[in-house]
């Protein structure tokens, strides 16, 4: 090991000059060759996937605001009453909130995700239910199908993530979550409409859910079944 004699900055075999101040390096004591040693720098700069996946998820988000911004200024400056911009602006929020957000995260997490996209997707419900005056169907029916909705995707993702390994186990976990969101939705309708409190469409969903969990019940306990589906689709 040698040491620049312009700036003293240590020095590696392979380098004919210095890094820093680029002063000749000349060693007749290093007994390797500048062509054999190893270069300590790699030859091209390798940026991590995940800093790449930032940095286009903060390119999109720029592609989202200014177009929004200008919108919005123009609508507030050619006002005629009547505020256009906040569709575009509300739109593009919650398509950027969904579909862009989750990329800009170091490391994006199921919990914090789903819940800010459900917060998210109230608020947009929200916008549009305050523009049109709506009569009550916000707190009554839309706000807790947004939240049977998100609780339902939130507990299929953790299922895939934790039972990744027996998928006859999470199919059948994901279809038993499946009617139970059937049967959430049916009747929030069902109280919202003031009908009477009784599955209906939900019993027959419930009926072919049963019918595919039998399915792939038979399809784990089988093992030569099992393997040759493996085998034909690749699960
Ligand atoms: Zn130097």
């Amino acid at each position: 090991m040698s040491y620049c004699v312009n700036c003293g900055v240590e020095l590696d075999d392979s380098v004919k000059s210095c890094a820093l101040c680029s002063t000749p390096v000349i060693n007749p004591n290093v007994s390797v060759s500048p062509e054999d040693a190893v270069d300590p720098f790699p030859a091209r700069m390798v940026i991590p996937a995940g800093v790449r996946r930032r940095y286009a998820a903060f390119i999109a988000s720029m592609v989202f605001l200014i177009p929004n911004i200008v919108c919005l200024v123009i609508n507030l400056l050619l006002n005629f009453g009547y505020l256009w911009a906040i569709y575009l602006n509300a739109t593009s929020a919650i398509i950027w909130l969904l579909f862009v957000f989750p990329f800009l995260l170091r490391k994006p997490k199921s919990y914090i995700i789903i819940p800010v996209d459900a917060i998210g997707v109230i608020l947009y419900t929200a916008v549009f239910y305050s523009i049109q005056h709506g009569e009550g169907w916000l707190f009554k029916l839309a706000i807790p199908l947004i939240l049977v909705v998100f609780t339902f995707v939130f507990s299929v993702v953790e299922w895939i993530k934790y039972k990744r390994r027996d998928w006859p186990i999470l199919v059948t976990s994901i279809l038993i979550q499946v009617s139970v969101l059937s049967f959430a939705i049916e009747l929030l309708f069902r109280y919202y409409y003031s009908l009477r409190l009784l599955p209906v469409v939900s019993i027959i969903v419930f009926a072919c859910c049963l019918a595919l969990i039998a399915f792939f019940i038979s399809v784990k306990s089988n093992k030569r079944l099992r393997a040759w589906l493996s085998r034909k689709f690749f699960i």
